[in-house]
């Protein structure tokens, strides 16, 4: 299992069909069996999201189109299950853009944050010098 080396290959139209069939599973309903690829759910580390909706037994492969560049992309089992319970995302929180996508938004967004960082590091230091002028 080397995820590294697995190439990024564009979705068949039969892989396109089978996640479409995946998403319209009930995935609150008790009697249905999780299919093969899916990873089940735990609920316990849903419930930091405040919702009456009922959670989802189990998460499937999902078909997510990607809201930047419009390529089709899977959203694994896994890494939903991942997002929704480690990384605590909201319940109604989906993935809108491909892998790349979201790395480049990603490596932007630091860069922001850097830049911001560096605005208020330069205002703080400024004010604790008007500060100790004070008294
Ligand atoms: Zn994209």
């Amino acid at each position: 299992m080397s995820i590294k080396k697995r190439k990024h290959k564009e979705l068949t139209d039969s892989q396109i069909k089978h996640l479409k069939k995946l998403s319209q599973l009930d995935r609150t309903d008790i009697n249905q069996r999780p299919p093969k690829g899916s990873a089940l759910a735990d609920q316990s580390e849903l419930v930091h999201n405040n919702t009456y909706e009922p959670f989802p037994l189990f998460y499937v492969d999902k078909l997510i189109v990607c809201r930047n560049c419009s390529k089709n992309e899977v959203w694994t089992a896994e890494n939903q299950k991942w997002w929704y319970e480690v990384a605590k995302g909201n319940i109604f929180s989906e993935a809108v853009k491909c892998c790349k996508c979201r790395k480049k938004e990603k490596i932007a967004k630091s860069e922001a944050r850097r830049v911001h960082l560096e605005g208020i590091e330069k205002k703080a230091t400024s004010l604790s010098r008007d500060k100790s002028s004070g008294h």
